[in-house]
């Protein structure tokens, strides 16, 4: 269980999340969706600590951080939180001077302690449930733009986390090469992977998704189960925003 309460970012006098709430069951797939500037990213970015939250609580598991108002949280107990969680950025951000493989095993050599060979075998196990084993040595320039976000999936996933963050994971992909990553983050759901996913694709968030919560200035304006937001959304801004992309 992944849970989040009351968040609140502020950027200067600009207050980004305004009092964000939210719970993800484990094993469940959720769509933060909402316009852009809404704070979607931020939000992700508060999950997992790469930004720090102004206020509010974020648990994972049993493992919870209370942010305060001027009050400091030991970047130890930062980072301890911050390993059950795994990113997928729009843009893939792979290492571009390390092969395939070795965007993987490297986190898990460095950061990790794990050996060479564990290394090597756990991302080769990752290659292949993303369809790339025959791309390990692959340099990331050589690879499309799909293939590129599959290997950032098996290198988010290697050390295995308790929930992968994506952040518009298909948005910097045609169409075709899109799909390619719908597929891998389908097959993922299906065998129970908690995954929290901001996304502009309402078809990919419908085809995997099972809870939609819709931000739209910062807040929460409506969430609850993908059929019932996008089918029968209650609150006008919902529907506005879904009629806006139909
Ligand atoms: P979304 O992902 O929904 O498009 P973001 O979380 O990226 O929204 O942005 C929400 C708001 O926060 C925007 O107004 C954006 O300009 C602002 N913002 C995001 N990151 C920063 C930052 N590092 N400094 C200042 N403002 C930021
Ligand atoms: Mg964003």
């Amino acid at each position: 269980m992944i849970e989040l309460s009351d968040i609140h970012k502020r950027f200067g006098d600009l207050e980004v999340l305004k009092g964000v709430s939210l719970r993800f069951a484990e094993g469940s797939v959720s769509a933060l969706v909402g316009p852009s500037g809404g704070g979607k990213s931020t939000l992700l970015r508060c999950i997992n600590l790469l930004e720090t939250p102004s206020a509010g609580t974020v648990r994972i598991g049993d493992d919870a951080l209370t942010f305060k108002q001027g009050e400091k949280v030991a970047w130890k107990n930062m980072q301890r939180l911050r390993r059950q969680t795994g990113m997928v950025f729009q843009s893939f951000q792979l290492f571009p001077h390390r092969t395939a493989i070795e965007n993987i095993t490297e986190g898990l050599i460095t950061v990790r302690g794990w050996s060479k060979e564990q290394a090597k075998a756990r991302a080769m196990e990752l290659l292949q449930k993303v369809g790339l084993a025959h791309k390990a040595d692959a340099w990331p320039a050589t690879l499309s733009g799909g293939q590129q976000q599959r290997v950032a999936i098996a290198r988010a996933l290697a050390p295995s986390p308790r929930v992968l963050l994506c952040d518009e994971p298909t948005s910097a992909l045609d169409p075709e090469l899109a799909e390619e990553v719908v597929e891998v983050l389908a097959n993922l759901a299906r065998e129970g992977t908690t995954m929290v996913m901001a996304t502009h694709d309402l078809r990919l968030a419908s085809r995997i998704a099972q809870d939609v919560a819709f931000l739209d200035g910062g807040s929460i304006v409506e969430e609850g189960p993908a059929s019932e937001v996008f089918n029968r959304p209650q609150r006008e801004r919902t529907k506005r925003f879904l009629a806006s992309l139909a």
